[in-house]
């Protein structure tokens, strides 16, 4: 009730400024370009894994294959989890419903490739994924995971493809830029950068997901579910945010150097 009754107020006082201001000054009331940054910009979410990608039911599913350019690779994966079980890919499904809406705040359109997280549900296969990417023509697709490393291992890396003729040749560059991108805004956001992948930056010739994929595209380990202080940062709320607001800080970067 007490915030109804504020909202109103609120909004009568709005209608009385709005009447009362010249012209100009209505206009400049309107958010500014810098408040969106990210207006006109399609981003592809993509949440790694799916929770029933480990359900015994989906196992013919999640057998299927895709050469992808360099190996013939699965459809998916189960991921991996935190000790206490938390799965990989409930983290990045929270992660990605977290950092959508900042996103949104700065203007951009964004789209998921996958719309649930649930036991009864599977995939899509990796290379689908990029597909969706090409089709919708995303100015960027951000593939959301996290590590099953050794435990002293820690922070964030992203993963780039290499130079595949005939399927990363036309992409590479500007996924390597936008690698780069993310890399420096999260790590200028706070983010942890990795300790066992010089530079935070792997190459990968065998990721599907980037070998298919026609527009900018990177995958980010944003931690190790294996190490303990990460581990508990992933499992809280808090946590989940802090890594969402991280990844919007690589993608604000990655836009506003373009
Ligand atoms: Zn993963």
């Amino acid at each position: 009730m007490r915030r109804r009754a504020w909202g109103r107020i609120v909004a009568v006082a709005a209608i009385t400024v709005a009447l009362a201001a010249p012209v100009a000054s209505v206009a400049s009331a309107r958010p500014a370009a810098d408040d969106r940054p990210l207006a006109g910009r399609l981003i592809l979410l993509d949440p790694g894994h799916q929770l029933g990608n480990s359900n015994p039911k989906f196992a013919r599913q999640m057998a299927q294959t895709f050469f992808n350019g360099s190996i013939r690779k699965g459809c998916n994966t189960t991921g991996t989890a935190t000790n206490a079980g938390f799965p990989e890919a409930t983290f990045t499904w929270k992660v990605a419903n977290r950092l959508k809406p900042m996103l949104e705040a700065q203007g951009a359109t964004v789209r998921m490739t996958r719309t649930s997280n649930s036991y009864d549900a599977w995939g899509p296969c990796v290379w689908d994924r990029a597909k969706m990417a090409n089709r919708i023509g995303a100015d960027a697709m951000i593939s959301i995971h996290a590590d099953g490393a050794s435990a002293g291992s820690s922070g964030f890396f992203a993963l780039t493809p290499a130079l595949i003729p005939g399927w990363t040749d036309d992409v590479v560059r500007k996924d390597r830029r936008l690698a780069k991108a993310m890399i420096a805004g999260m790590a200028a956001a706070g983010a942890p950068r990795s300790n066992y992948i010089p530079g935070q930056l792997m190459v990968s010739r065998d990721t599907t997901s980037l070998n298919v994929s026609n527009v900018p595209t990177v995958t980010i380990e944003v931690g190790n579910m294996r190490n303990s202080r990460e581990a508990r940062r992933m499992s809280s709320a808090a946590g989940q945010r802090e890594y969402a607001q991280w990844l919007a800080a690589g993608i604000d970067n990655y836009f506003a150097s373009r």
